[in-house]
């Protein structure tokens, strides 16, 4: 009997869309459901939102630190978001290590992020969110009531930018109902090969 000893390579699953169209409840949602799906935790130079912990929803990050990492070649991609002032990146030791074991990662960032992260990995897959009709944002982004007035115009004209990039992704989901945009994606990452959740799945042995 041979024992392989060979780990599968995992991939990495990008979730892209506009501000206020649910991505992270979407997130949230897939990770309950799919364990042997892992987040990415992304590095920033922003500030915490209310409620938001260091190492769970971002690495929150002084700019002097981020740029330190950034010289030191730390992130698999980073840049400044379009509309925002703030920084924000992949740090390579959120991803490699995990896809080398066989897991899969999943990264919610921007258009240009995407783009990088095709570069290095061509067989990613890209998923963008959108809304079913534009005003929807603008309703979503009132009732979670995090922003002023003028930042949020700004993330409106920004998600407006987004939404014309859509095409560069694989696949794209109306999130028009959150169960079903959750199971339409859980349905295009099986489709791609997502492993089911089996705690030997690393080291397969042949019969
Ligand atoms: P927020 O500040 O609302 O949490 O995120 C703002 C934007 O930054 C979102 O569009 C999100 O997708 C993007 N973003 C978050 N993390 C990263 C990252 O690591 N890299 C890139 N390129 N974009 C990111």
């Amino acid at each position: 009997m041979v024992r392989s000893e060979q780990p599968v390579a995992g991939n990495v699953v990008v979730i892209s869309g506009p501000s206020g169209v649910g991505k992270t409840t979407i997130l949230r949602r897939l990770l309950a459901r799919l364990p042997q799906l892992l987040p990415s935790i992304s590095a920033t130079t922003r500030p915490p939102r209310t409620g938001e912990r260091d190492g769970l929803d971002y690495h929150f990050l002084s700019q002097l630190e981020f740029d330190r990492r950034r010289d030191g070649g730390e992130f698999l991609e980073c840049c400044r978001v379009y509309g925002r002032q703030h920084w924000y990146g992949t740090l390579a030791n959120e991803v490699a290590p995990r896809l080398a074991a066989g897991d899969w990662v999943v990264l919610e960032i921007d258009v240009e992020g995407t783009l990088s992260i095709l570069d290095r990995y061509p067989e990613a897959v890209t998923i963008f969110v959108e809304p079913s009709a534009p005003d929807h944002l603008e309703q979503r982004l009132v009732a979670r009531g995090t922003e002023t007035r003028e930042a949020m115009a700004r993330r409106l004209e920004v998600a407006h930018r987004e939404l014309k990039e859509a095409h560069r992704y694989r696949h794209r989901v109306v999130n028009d109902d959150v169960d079903a945009a959750v199971g339409q994606i859980e349905q295009i990452l099986r489709t791609a090969g997502l492993p089911p959740q089996q705690k030997d799945r690393r080291w397969p042995t042949a019969i």
